[in-house]
């Protein structure tokens, strides 16, 4: 029985409490408490004692990217943003080939490192998306929805949590949605759906807005577009690139307000994340980085070099939320959108022992993985 106990200032139930105790216990959680002295054994933090970061849009890191399908690579990838404070993620594809993302998930289902974040679901971000409004992804990739493909994919890792990225206006997505739903999270993106379209797609089943605001038809106060059915809904989730260039501050803000509870932080990283300003490839297409931004030649953004402690920074200094706002936009939202929310999320008893420990900066002290240490 493996036992390490922390003690500071921590994130619990919603608050930044001091003299907290946390007792891991063989990677879980086993026990939380308020003590006015640490025990001899206690490590004591400096920081705060946050849940770990999950991610539920991520690409690559360090150089690789989950396209490579490559398990050795794709471990790379979940040490890298471990040690950036994601404990957990949907591993993330792009449009591809039949071939190449059959490829893709079965070396996903097959991908784990002690050192690394969990695979808790895979990502799907096209290929059944609009031409028109594809960023960065292949356009002779993308494709009308396909019933028999998706079924054959969930099926290399029935395990994991499904979403998928999708435009619905595109051929067949109605029915893709009703056949899947409940089984597979959809996400309304690389859209040029109108309003009335992206509400309809909320009634057949989807649920989750990607990157909202980019790759989508804008809010305009006459046609609301695919971002006021989002700001609009009831109870749809949506992810947030919190890079500072995605998305104005002053947006990020007005999202969170207009969708309390409901917004995921994503970095939507892409294997040039940790790695020197340059050129990289995303599935065949040249990206260059600089500056803090990923771009193709024609200057369209091409994912980012983000990490989930910057985006919590950013939320932070550049949107000026506070700091118990924006923590479960990072960790609560995402678990549940995962569906891990009994497990992961929050700091609590029989929670998987993911932990980040964050200076006053905000910036990575220290990052446990199921109990272990990683950073
Ligand atoms: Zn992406």
């Amino acid at each position: 029985m493996k036992i390490r106990r922390l003690f500071g200032r921590a994130f619990v139930a919603g608050a930044i409490q001091d003299d907290t105790l946390i007792t891991l216990r063989d990677g879980a959680v086993a026990e939380v408490t308020q003590s006015a002295t640490a025990p001899a054994d206690a490590f004591r933090t400096r920081g705060v004692i946050a849940p770990g970061f999950i991610d539920i849009h991520v690409h690559g890191g360090d150089g690789a990217d989950f396209m490579d399908a490559d398990p050795q690579a794709n471990a790379r990838v979940i040490e890298f943003h471990a040690r950036h404070g994601t404990t957990a993620l949907a591993a993330t594809t792009l449009s591809a080939s039949r071939a190449d993302l059959k490829k893709a998930a079965g070396a996903i289902a097959r991908t784990s490192s002690p050192r690394g974040a969990e695979i808790c679901g895979v990502h799907l971000e096209g290929p059944y998306i609009n031409r028109g409004r594809a960023g960065a992804q292949d356009r002779s990739s993308i494709r009308q929805a396909d019933i028999e493909e998706l079924g054959l994919l969930i099926a290399a890792a029935p395990e994991l949590h499904w979403l998928m990225t999708l435009a619905p206006e595109i051929a067949g997505a109605r029915e893709l949605i009703e056949e899947f739903r409940g089984r597979v999270t959809f996400s309304i993106g690389h859209t040029e759906a109108d309003h009335a379209t992206a509400v309809a797609a909320l009634e057949w089943g989807a649920s989750h807005f990607t990157h909202l605001f980019n790759a989508m038809t804008p809010l305009q106060h006459r046609e609301p577009g695919v971002v006021g059915a989002a700001l609009a809904s009831a109870d749809a989730t949506a992810e947030l690139i919190a890079d500072g260039i995605h998305v104005h501050p002053a947006v990020l803000r007005i999202a969170v307000r207009a969708m309390p509870h409901r917004i995921a932080l994503v970095t939507d990283a892409i294997r040039a994340c940790g790695m020197p300003d340059g050129t990289y490839k995303l599935y065949g297409y040249d990206v260059t980085v600089a500056d803090g931004s990923a771009r193709l030649a024609d200057g369209t953004l091409a994912g980012s070099v983000l990490t989930m402690c910057s985006a919590v920074e950013n939320m932070v200094d550049l949107a000026g939320l506070p700091i118990e706002l924006v923590l479960p936009l990072a960790t609560e939202v995402p678990a549940r959108i995962l569906g891990v929310h009994a497990r992961k999320g929050r700091i609590a008893r029989k929670f998987d022992g993911d932990l980040v420990v964050l200076d006053e900066k905000l910036h990575i002290e220290h990052v446990f993985v199921r109990g272990e240490k990683v950073s």
